[in-house]
């Protein structure tokens, strides 16, 4: 078996690291001179840029290294790892194990992966100065390329697909997130929130929204690929049911609007972790009950959404569970 620490004491990729710090260092030396800030201003940026792609970087391939090795470095722990900590590779190597009967990446590529994404993602976090470093910073910064480091590969592609056009809000402050006023979405006029990036989201600190996508940002933080797995799981599984519901007899005709929207209703409003959320703008999300038509039955009790939620991710936990037993003890 591989032991994937032993990929650390490779030349190479010491090598390779290094320079993918020095090279951090330079673009936002080089960025920040071109938008003519002072030398001094733009020094001290380009210091935590490289430190912070150095330090993601590391991290990065530390929990994936120490996943795979959990698992004994087998294909399923390599695919569970990429899967759970960071989605797409996961995803692609499923793929291409099922074509070819070996892993594509292997434990040296998933590293190189890792190291990639680290990087990318710690060189925005300095550039962009999100982390509080006299605060919190650095558990939010470990945090987000460790145990959260899954959505925050989501989060890497965002600043990627923002480039030039989503416009960066830096007046937040040192707040431990991103902001793009303007920026990738899933539903036009919804903000979009995926690690520690917040897009297409116009209101800053101290509006409701703001801080219901910093709950967010905060959800994968503490609960990790837990977070991403039960909520795109709860959004499939209820998302389904409310399908059904679009469909099935006897369903409410007087009121079309909420009719059709059953996934969005079931899926993404009623989600645990949306309502967990909106408790910091209900009306973001009771503006859009018909209220007083009678029909106002989707606004269900606190008792029964707690149940529900507990339900739901208690079966989906269940699941993710059952699905590690069976990648680690096939
Ligand atoms: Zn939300």
């Amino acid at each position: 078996m591989d032991n994937p620490f032993l990929e650390f004491y490779s030349v190479i990729r010491i090598l390779v690291w290094l320079g993918l710090a020095v090279l951090g260092f330079l673009l936002a030396l080089i960025v920040r001179v071109i938008q003519g800030k002072s030398a001094g201003e733009a020094a001290k940026n380009a210091v935590e840029a490289g430190l912070t792609t150095l330090v993601g970087a590391l991290f990065a391939q530390l929990i994936v290294a120490f996943f795979i090795w959990l698992g004994g470095a087998t294909d399923a722990a390599m695919i569970g790892t990429g899967f759970f900590l960071m989605i797409w590779p996961g995803i692609i190597d499923m793929i291409g194990l099922a074509a070819t009967g070996d892993s594509l990446w292997g434990v040296p590529g998933y590293l190189w992966i890792a190291m990639a994404l680290g990087a990318g993602g710690g060189w925005f976090d300095g550039f962009h100065k999100v982390h509080n470093w006299t605060g919190l910073g650095v558990v939010t910064f470990l945090s987000d390329f460790t145990w959260g480091l899954p959505l925050n590969v989501n989060a890497f592609l965002i600043h990627l697909i923002n480039l030039g056009w989503g416009n960066f809000q830096d007046g937040d402050g040192r707040r431990g997130a991103h902001r793009y006023a303007r920026g990738f979405a899933i539903k036009p006029g919804f903000a979009f929130t995926q690690g520690n990036v917040l897009s297409s989201l116009g209101n800053g600190p101290g509006a409701g929204i703001y801080t219901h996508e910093q709950t967010h940002v905060f959800q994968n933080r503490l609960f990790g690929p837990f977070f991403w797995m039960t909520y795109f799981g709860w959004l499939i599984l209820f998302g389904a049911a409310g399908l059904i519901g679009m469909i099935a007899p006897g369903k409410n005709s007087a009121n079309v609007r909420i009719s059709n929207n059953f996934p969005m209703w079931w899926g993404y409003f009623n989600n645990p972790w949306e309502l967990w959320a909106y408790t910091h703008n209900p009306t973001g999300r009771t503006g859009n009950l018909p209220a007083g038509d009678g029909t106002g039955w989707l606004d269900w009790p606190v008792v029964v959404k707690v149940i529900l939620s507990v339900i739901g991710e208690a079966i989906l936990l269940a699941l993710i569970l059952l699905a590690i037993w069976r990648i680690w003890f096939p």
